[in-house]
């Protein structure tokens, strides 16, 4: 199902992820088609894979791009509040960013500096990731992003971009009322999607989704 969607510019690809069902909201196509993966994945940028961008850490599939995305998409209206936790190449982040355009604010946290400075990069190699940057609306930090990052909570919507063996609780303390956190979960051998919404009464609920595979949410390498 997901090598099918590969095509052989940004655009075919996103077009076959959208004909094969694996992006159905018009927002989700419209910020991807915006935003050029080849200035964020190495080589085969338009493959619908994982491909590696050093560090251990790779660049997930635009499958899991879209999914993420349109998960999260009810919370990221215009001037929402957005965390991204292991931000890696920035391309996921930046998509979040258009999501919330105009107003919104997006951070990317990522534990190892060389990514963080690819992710600054990469962003800046379009006008629009460079108007993002220079207007607020997308920035990126060096830090554990299993404490979340308080400093611009709390969050309508929050990405975790790699498999957690917790269910860290600053991220769900950084989460507005009602607000969205999606996150890959170690359990054993394998990896869920978990989907954890707060609700407007501050109740939390936990839905567990599709199995996945990420790289692990760690410590940072010394
Ligand atoms: N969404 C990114 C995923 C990158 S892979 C992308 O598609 O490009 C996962 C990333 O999480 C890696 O860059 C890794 O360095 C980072 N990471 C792992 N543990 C982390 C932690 N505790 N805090 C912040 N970032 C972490």
């Amino acid at each position: 199902m997901a090598w099918r969607s590969s095509g052989a510019t940004n655009e075919l690809l996103i077009d076959n992820l959208a004909r094969n069902g694996l992006i159905t909201q018009a927002r989700v196509k419209q910020a991807m088609l915006g935003v050029d993966r080849a200035h964020y994945a190495p080589f085969a940028p338009y493959q619908d894979s994982p491909q590696t961008i050093g560090h251990a850490a790779t660049i997930s599939a635009p499958h899991m791009h879209a999914s993420a995305c349109e998960s999260l998409l009810a919370y990221l209206r215009p001037g929402a509040r957005v965390l991204d936790v292991g931000s890696g190449s920035g391309y996921l982040t930046h998509v979040l960013a258009e999501l919330v355009k105009p107003g919104g604010r997006v951070v990317g946290v990522e534990h190892i500096e060389p990514l963080v400075e690819m992710g600054i990069r990469n962003t800046r190699k379009s006008a629009e990731g460079r108007g993002l940057m220079d207007s607020g609306g997308l920035r990126y930090v060096n830090a554990d992003g299993r404490l979340g990052w308080p400093e611009d909570a709390p969050y309508d919507a929050i990405h975790v971009g790699a498999a957690a063996v917790a269910f860290h609780q600053p991220l769900i303390d950084q989460l507005k009322a009602p607000g969205r956190l999606f996150m890959p979960v170690e359990e054993g051998n394998t990896q869920h999607i978990f989907i954890i919404d707060k609700k407007e009464d501050g109740t939390v609920t936990r839905k567990r989704d599709m199995g996945v595979r990420y790289v692990p949410l760690t410590d940072a390498p010394r």
